[in-house]
């Protein structure tokens, strides 16, 4: 390909409507653009790099034994209310697009395809003798995220690679789930990224081992938490620990003090010279559940520890579900929820919180659920608010009169220097990474929904047990970029390079340097090499410039040294640079890429 010819349009400035580097720069360079909020355009460069990422995904998949195939993207409602997740996808915080067409007919566009595949196996899987079997696709996903942002890192509309497998037993799940996690390391290692396995939430879509594959970056929007062993590491969303002991409250007389302004944590810490294990902190929520409940959530949690929304949302739907329909979401309990006269004093609120605060309110129900995590539930005496302003309560208990008695749930977040449950001796330590992959095992979830059977090997009716396999295509190339830059630009791993080597005429005015780029040019095409040639009337500095903003991994340049046949081999990472007659570096560029192109 001649640059000439690319439609390359660079821009020298950073543009504003990119905050990290990776979007920065796939705008500067010419590789997207964007078209509305997460809804972006990939130019023909970025085309080039997302078909070398598919491809690769493809071979792996394709070693793997699954099978390519193509699922509608419109998918009928129906199939989602059969599997309970039509509401939780379409109101309150859904993520799903969803429309009525020309017969009134509901249908959503889709993130994910559970209903849809289960839908198709109840159809063509019969028999324990055709399994196991795992159908996959690359594809546009929609989802209408909260907080589309990062270009391509969470899209409305982006690439994914989504795998379905199905099974006679959950042995044989274990076996297919492990099969995909080995592929997976290839792919993220052939695409040239350093990825970790950590343990992971599996969240809306449910089931049970689930481990996410996470490109280690700054700008990664996930925090992992690791050992420093090496053998935990988990999603914080998902992450156990060992919390801190408490400092004890000692010869502590039970009473009330006065904390005027003190309203947070660290301000009572400050004022009071206590220490946060000493104090029970009170969190009031609102879940709003899908057949209309909205329940006002009492949470208190030991001062030094934090909530894990997930952790929460979890066993809200494991536990009320059934009854109430799933969680539709969690929103702060604030002054406008209830009746003016009722308010409680935020900044100030304890356990012992009455249920009176929710009287006259329209629309909560008339008593909180009160939860406790156990490392507040066992410090035998604290601190927590009067429920009064400006005052605080010392030496309060759980046994007390009045105390409400809160169930008991592991409900806070596991943070950085925490002990690890392993290992008591080490600590967690945390680095940010971008979620690239998922694999989950489903287990029965959606075949039971469904219908989705077999006929064993004794002649008996049973569910089908699933697998699921997603990579962020279009995140991942991203991604790339996020972990392999410079200030200079990108800086592409050979395998997923939209060009390998871009040959640059330094003056094109010059008719030899013209034509040993040419010939040159020539030579690396019948190679099968992906050559790009800067055949553009620019200055020298102009297409060296370019040629390391759009990261490509070699750069030949053609210059003064031509008429001797003399040329310069430069390494876009390292910027080695190696001048020599032509034909030897080429040479050893040839034998170079055919070791990079295997992501050795
Ligand atoms: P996240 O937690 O980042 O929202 P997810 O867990 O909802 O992602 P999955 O359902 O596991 O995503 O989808 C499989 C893969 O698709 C993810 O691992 C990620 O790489 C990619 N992906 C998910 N959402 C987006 C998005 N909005 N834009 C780009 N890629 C995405
Ligand atoms: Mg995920």
């Amino acid at each position: 390909m001649r640059v000439s010819a690319l439609l390359l349009v660079t821009l020298r400035d950073d543009p504003a409507e990119a905050e990290i580097p990776s979007h920065k720069l796939l705008l500067r360079g010419g590789y997207i653009r964007r078209v509305a909020s997460g809804i972006y355009a990939y130019l023909p460069l970025m085309w080039r790099v997302l078909r070398k990422v598919s491809a690769i995904v493809r071979q792996e998949m394709d070693a793997a034994g699954a099978l390519e195939t193509l699922l509608p993207q419109l998918q009928p409602a129906e199939l989602w209310q059969r599997s309970g997740r039509w509401s939780g996808y379409t109101a309150g915080e859904g993520i799903m697009f969803h429309l009525q067409d020309r017969q009134d007919r509901e249908l959503g566009l889709g993130p994910t395809h559970e209903e849809v595949i289960t839908a198709l196996a109840a159809d063509l899987l019969r028999s324990y003798r055709q399994l196991p079997v795992n159908l996959y696709q690359i594809q546009t996903k929609f989802r209408d995220e909260i907080r589309p942002r990062f270009g391509l890192m969470r899209g409305r509309e982006f690439i994914m690679k989504d795998a379905y497998s199905f099974h006679a037993s959950a042995e044989d799940l274990g076996r297919g789930y492990a099969a995909m996690d080995q592929a997976y390391r290839r792919i993220f290692s052939r695409c040239g990224l350093q990825a970790v396995a950590v343990q992971a939430d599996s969240g809306a879509i449910g089931g049970s081992a689930s481990q996410e594959f996470m490109v280690t970056a700054e700008a990664g929007e996930d925090l992992i938490l690791s050992s420093a062993d090496g053998s935990y590491a988990a999603n914080q969303e998902r992450a156990e620990s060992l919390a801190a002991e408490p400092v004890p409250l000692e010869n502590t007389a039970a009473g009330e003090v006065e904390t005027p302004g003190q309203t947070t944590i660290d301000a009572l810490v400050e004022a009071q010279g206590w220490h946060a294990s000493q104090l029970v902190k009170v969190i009031l929520l609102v879940a709003r559940f899908e057949q209309g409940r909205q329940q006002a959530l009492l949470i208190s949690l030991r001062g030094d520890q934090q909530l894990n929304e997930v952790k929460l949302s979890n066993w809200l739907n494991q536990q009320h579900g059934q009854a109430w329909g799933a969680l539709l979401g969690i929103e702060p309990l604030e002054a406008k929820h209830v009746a003016a006269e009722n308010a409680p004093a935020f900044g100030y609120l304890g356990p012992d919180l009455s249920d009176a605060v929710l009287q006259g309110s329209k629309k909560l129900e008339s008593s909180f659920l009160r939860l406790a995590d156990p490392t507040a539930l066992d410090l035998p005496l604290f601190i927590c608010g009067a429920n009064r302003p400006n005052a605080h309560r010392v030496a309060a208990s759980w046994s007390e009169a009045g105390m409400a008695t809160p169930q008991r749930v592991e409900l806070r977040a596991a943070l950085p220097g925490d002990r690890c449950c392993h290992d008591p001796s080490q600590q967690l330590q945390a680095r940010r990474g971008i979620e690239v992959g998922h694999i989950f095992q489903l287990g029965l979830k959606y075949s039971k929904a469904l219908g989705a059977t077999f006929a064993n090997e004794q002649g008996q009716d049973a569910p089908l047990w699933m697998g699921c396999y997603g990579i962020g295509v279009s995140r991942l190339a991203q991604a790339a970029v996020e972990q392999h830059h410079d200030s200079a630009g990108m800086v592409w791993p050979v395998p997923i390079a939209p060009f390998e080597v871009v040959i640059v005429i330094a003056s094109s005015k010059e008719s030899q340097q013209v034509e040993l780029a040419e010939a040159l040019y020539g030579q690396l095409q019948q190679a099968g090499v992906d050559v790009l040639l800067d055949d553009r009337n620019e200055r020298a500095g102009v297409k060296f410039k370019d040629a390391e903003l759009i990261g490509i991994p070699w750069r030949l340049v053609v210059g003064r040294g031509a008429a001797s046949g003399q040329v310069e081999l430069v390494e876009r990472c390292s910027g080695d640079k190696q001048e020599g007659p032509h034909q030897e570096l080429v040479a050893q560029l040839l034998e170079t890429l055919q070791q990079q192109r295997q992501g050795l």
